[in-house]
């Protein structure tokens, strides 16, 4: 299929099925007025997190890399009210800009900010496990470590879902073997591939979205 083809589709689809309200909108177009990083989901991303995460019935959610909150209202929009969205993120400025994204988008009662190294953080946060599902997009060095995490700390029937599993093509690029973060990655789509309490795959939308189910 033709690239063009193909553009107009993925329009076609998101116009369709993901189109984003003025508060999903916003978060994009102000987050880029404020010089925060332009790396957010897709919103068919979203879309699809929300159907899986429906699917499972899933009400307690971690969400490792929160930027300006866009995934995350995607997220927290397909909670139950008694839904709970913890979501981790370093950076005090994305944090901050995420908290008015979360009061927007009318969710703040259901989603949690924890500010700091998403390592630290999940260390500390297995005591309030299991949980339904976590969704990985941070620093692509530490997705073995997040994936290992995922594992031990949701539920059988959980979900694991990741961004970013293509890494603009670098994953299969010959010319990129010492690169960490593509070596992480790769790691990290193996793991999901052959981990007997894994049923996994990669959806081929967009920057390539992981999912995988936790098998009991
Ligand atoms: N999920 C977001 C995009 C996340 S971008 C969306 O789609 O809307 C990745 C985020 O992870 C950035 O905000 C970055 O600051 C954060 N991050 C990077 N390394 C981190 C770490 N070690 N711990 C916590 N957050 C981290
Ligand atoms: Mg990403």
């Amino acid at each position: 299929m033709d690239t063009a083809l193909k553009e107009d589709l993925i329009q076609y689809v998101r116009d369709l099925y993901a189109a984003e309200d003025e508060v999903l909108q916003f978060i994009r177009e102000d987050s880029a007025a404020e010089g925060l990083p332009q790396i957010h989901i897709n919103p068919e991303d979203g879309r699809l997190m929300q159907i899986l995460l429906s699917t499972i019935g899933a009400q307690r959610v971690v969400e490792i890399g929160t930027l300006a909150g866009y995934s995350g209202v995607w997220i927290a929009r397909t909670l139950p009210e008694e839904g709970r969205l913890i979501t981790l993120e370093k950076d005090p400025e994305h944090a901050d800009f995420a908290r008015r994204s979360f009061e927007r988008a009318g969710v703040a009662d259901r989603v949690e900010i924890r500010l700091g190294s998403a390592l630290d953080t999940l260390r500390k946060l297995v005591p309030e496990g299991p949980f339904d599902a976590v969704f990985i997009d941070a620093n692509k060095d530490h997705y073995p470590r997040y994936l290992e995490w995922s594992i031990a700390n949701i539920r059988p029937g959980g979900l694991i879902m990741a961004h970013n599993a293509f890494w603009s093509g670098r994953i299969i690029d010959p010319t990129q073997q010492d690169a960490s973060q593509v070596l992480a990655i790769r790691f990290f789509n193996h793991q999901l591939a052959d981990h007997p309490r894994l049923l996994g795959m990669i959806i081929p939308m967009g920057d390539g979205l992981a999912v995988a189910l936790r098998l009991p």
